[in-house]
């Protein structure tokens, strides 16, 4: 089969990897410029674990595990601890596995070079599917024709609007953002995560693999954003923290304000009814995002 697979994430890249080794002939359309490489340590869980190994990539992903700190602490005004949450108490299991983001996508990536060709820097804009095929326009002006379309393009996926309907049918507010920078100037110290909670929201600095990442959580009611419109994300999350000036929360939204690979998120849940419309099949957080809080969309992706 002739198969686009929309989406350059772990749930689209391990779906290329999968059709591509039995002999389809897979594209993979990823909006970015580049692999997306952004994000905290994330887990490989139950039966991901399974999955992976399947995949023939288990020993290389067991040689990039990583233990966040072992310890996070939630910090005072002061930036004094005033409490300690060990990391056996967060994780599942010992049989998880942490692995930075960027490196299972790096892993993904390199094993999915000899079985699928990858598209950066477009992205759908028409699917129309009939019983026997699918075509597609993109955004760049080409137009194909596939036997199988695969939405991998996350929480707000494209190809789930385009055919199954508008998001608000489908995505469930949870009433948190995260939001995440990089903190490239931050002296590389292994000492425990921090988190500052000021009401209704929290700032605090990850640290893992000698890098440091500053992340932000609030609480709001759902607001309306543009997934693609960067400069408006970041103008949310300074609002959110507007009021707030204590510990090294101006310091934080300065790195979120130069940061070009800045990631927010809404915590929403997606709920269908079917992961499939004819020849068009959702994947990962397009189709089952349970939210970043669950701790599991990784593992649900692969
Ligand atoms: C940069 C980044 C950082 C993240 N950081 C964290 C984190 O720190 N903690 C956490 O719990 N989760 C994080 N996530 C989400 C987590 O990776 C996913 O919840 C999970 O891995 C499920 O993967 P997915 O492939 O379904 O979705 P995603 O990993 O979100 O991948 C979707 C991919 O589709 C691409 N895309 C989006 N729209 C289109 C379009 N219209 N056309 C083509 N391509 C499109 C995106 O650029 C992305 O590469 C992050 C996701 C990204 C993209």
């Amino acid at each position: 089969m002739k198969i686009l697979v929309s989406g350059g994430g772990i749930a689209g890249l391990a779906c290329a990897l999968e059709f591509g080794r039995r002999g389809h002939d897979v594209t993979v359309i990823e909006r970015a410029p580049h692999l997306r490489l952004t994000g905290t340590p994330i887990d490989i869980r139950g039966d991901a674990i399974e999955a992976v190994e399947k995949m023939g990539l288990l020993t290389r992903i067991q040689a990039r595990r990583v233990r966040m700190s072992e310890q996070t602490q939630f910090l005072d005004i002061h930036g004094e601890p005033i409490a300690l949450m060990p990391i056996a108490e967060i994780g599942d299991s010992d049989d998880d596995i942490e692995i930075l983001r960027e490196d299972l996508v790096g892993i993904l990536a390199d094993a999915v070079s000899d079985a699928a060709t990858i598209r950066f820097d477009d992205s759908i804009k028409v699917l129309a599917h009939s019983d026997d095929h699918v075509d597609a326009q993109f955004a760049s002006g080409r137009t194909a024709r596939y036997d199988l379309v695969v939405g991998a393009d996350g929480q707000y996926s494209a190809v789930r609007r385009l055919v199954f309907g508008p998001d608000e049918h489908y995505l469930r507010h949870l009433g948190v953002y995260f939001a995440l920078a990089h903190l490239p100037d931050e002296p590389h110290t292994e000492g425990a995560n921090s988190i500052y909670n000021v009401p209704g929201r929290m700032a605090g600095v990850f640290r893992y693999g000698g890098k440091a990442v500053a992340v932000f959580e609030f609480r709001s009611e759902s607001v309306d954003y543009d997934p693609d419109d960067v400069d408006g994300k970041k103008q949310i999350l300074f609002d959110a923290f507007a009021d707030y000036r204590s510990w090294r929360i101006p310091e934080l939204l300065e790195a979120a304000r130069v940061d070009p690979a800045f990631y927010f998120s809404a915590a929403s849940q997606v709920h269908l009814t079917s992961w499939h419309r004819g020849r068009v099949v959702l994947v990962g957080d397009a189709g089952y995002c349970a939210a970043f809080l669950s701790g599991r969309g990784t593992s649900l992706a692969l």
